[in-house]
């Protein structure tokens, strides 16, 4: 049977998987969700002899039943290509007993192209399966690395256009390098003063406001989604999961039915909610080890089955979790009401209209796969420098998130499960950070990253960019070029490019200003 997707809030006609593909969000404000989560296609044996491509499509398939064959391995087979560095596509690291899953070797060098390869195919298949002759507009807010991820995807593709949202001191230097370079006739990218909540508020503001959904139709235009929100982006996300587990049994690392352990460095929840998707369609896992920066309201939630992100906003460095509404979770809250879409409704309202709300006992009771953990900044660092000294591999601050989480779990209950940790970016990107963690005496040294306060909201296209930004940047390649020397990792080619890239964007906008933004970009009358 052919699985559909309804909404999280309402009890509206659910829709193919195409159509929500195309519409990203729900009419009703909800997030679309599978109406059943079907079973593994076919035994672990069986995938461990498979590739990415080939596990990639068996567990896609039944999610996406109104695609053909076809369809859907031409959507793989254009995705998972030679845009990754390994034929692997997703491997695996050993270190210290522990799992690295790294996620990292695709364009953008971040684990958002796992998804946001595949999406502009999935979504353009999925145009002309409903027949549209409208063009897409996919509005997306980024916390630093779907933005560059979902540009990389849909530049100059066909009947698509994106505009990205970021908040303009909110992501590292080399993250707003690789965006701000972006080529494509279809591509813009704006830096919003405020963070990356007012971002995605702005964005789901934009998406809700029904008289522009009317002005965007007469004009053959139409939004859609390049958020993990979008079930184009969960979906893909599951499959590495099946697939690390597959590989982990073929290397004889695991025995076939052994119970693992994940721990995902988590901001938006989309991760890991693909994660347990993955366990709840029968893969062995055990706990899901759901790791938080110093933004944790997600370990408070876990903790106290209160949600509440009436709290300050820290800047970290793992920019990519700084994140106080984790859409995703609306997802999860959904099936630990029993699948009560009024109820998950009230609570989405209180969070928008209190900022927080409170879960049942019973509801808590099913959040049992879960632990919440979190890490300070001290502790990503430590984490960082401690495994580097003892074993010479280096991860990047989002990572180390999850891995410090993992060890402090496993010191503090003795559990030996063994471990899975998804390793979500590249250490090159955060390059300053990563330095600061091995070698502060360098970064003594080197021109402090700060803020770049002195670009100006409004400020347009073909204004000069601030010494300040230029500086950062400069800084920013110091550190890849010592990071370079002191771990003998190459440079990735994603980085190297971005050293000599014209600057391509320059547009800032106050919070408020997003949807004009929106207009003026599509030239729409305002
Ligand atoms: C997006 C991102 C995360 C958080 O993933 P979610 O799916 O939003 O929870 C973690 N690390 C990196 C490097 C990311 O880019």
């Amino acid at each position: 049977m052919e699985i559909r997707y309804k909404s999280t809030r309402s009890e509206m006609a659910p829709v193919s998987a195409s159509q929500a593909i195309l519409k990203g969000l729900s009419e009703d404000g909800g997030l679309f969700v599978p109406e059943q989560i079907p079973p593994l296609p076919c035994s672990l044996r069986k995938l461990a002899e498979m590739d990415y491509r080939q596990v990639a499509y068996e567990v896609m398939k039944p999610y996406f039943g109104d695609f053909t064959q076809e369809e859907l391995k031409a959507c793989i087979a254009g995705a998972y290509d030679d845009k990754f560095d390994t034929e692997a596509i997703a491997p695996l690291a050993k270190v210290e007993g522990v799992y690295y899953l790294e996620l990292f070797h695709g364009p953008t060098i971040a684990f958002k192209d796992m998804a946001l390869s595949i999406l502009p195919y999935l979504m353009t298949t999925a145009m002309k399966k409903n027949g549209g002759d409208q063009e897409v507009v996919i509005l997306t807010a980024t916390s630093g690395d779907t933005g560059k991820a979902a540009l990389a995807g849909f530049a100059d593709v066909p009947g698509t256009r994106i505009i990205v949202f970021y908040p303009k001191d909110g992501v590292s230097a080399i993250q707003k390098q690789q965006m701000l370079t972006q080529k494509g006739k279809n591509v813009a990218v704006v830096g919003v003063d405020g963070n990356f909540d007012d971002c995605q508020n702005g964005v789901k503001a934009i998406f809700g406001n029904a008289a522009l959904r009317e002005e965007m139709a007469q004009a053959g235009l139409a939004f859609s989604s390049a958020n993990s929100i979008n079930i184009g982006r969960l979906v893909p996300q599951i499959a590495y999961y099946v697939y690390a587990y597959a590989r982990l049994l073929r290397e004889g690392e695991i025995a076939e039915g052994e119970e693992i352990h994940i721990a995902v460095p988590t901001g938006n929840f989309g991760n890991i909610l693909a994660a347990y998707y993955a366990r709840r369609m029968g893969l062995p896992v055990k706990k899901l080890l759901c790791a938080s920066n110093e933004n944790k309201v997600l370990y408070d939630f876990f903790a106290t089955g209160s949600y509440d992100r009436k709290r300050p906003f820290i800047l970290t460095s793992s920019p990519s979790m700084d994140i106080l509404i984790s859409s995703n979770l609306e997802r999860l809250i959904y099936e630990i009401t029993g699948f009560d879409a009024k109820a998950t409704a009230a609570f989405m309202q209180s969070l928008a209209g209190n900022g927080s709300y409170e879960i049942t006992k019973e509801m808590k009771q099913r959040l049992e796969p879960f632990y919440g953990g979190f890490a300070t900044e001290e502790e990503g660092a430590a984490e960082i420098a401690g495994v580097f000294d003892r074993c010479g591999y280096v991860m990047d601050t989002h990572t180390a998130v999850a891995s410090a989480v993992a060890s402090a779990y496993r010191k503090n209950t003795g559990d030996t499960t063994k471990m899975l940790v998804a390793s979500t970016a590249s250490p090159y990107k955060f390059a300053p950070s990563i330095l600061r963690a091995l070698k502060p005496e360098f970064m003594a040294g080197v021109q402090k990253a700060e803020p770049d306060n002195k670009t100006e909201p409004g400020q347009r296209n073909g204004e000069r960019r601030s010494a300040k930004a230029d500086d950062e940047t400069k800084a920013a390649f110091a550190c890849v070029d010592e990071l370079s020397r002191l771990s003998g990792m190459k440079i990735p080619a994603a980085v190297e490019e971005l050293r000599s890239a014209k600057l391509r964007h320059r547009r800032l906008c106050p919070v408020e200003g997003m949807e004009a933004e929106v207009k003026d970009l599509l030239n729409l009358v305002r």
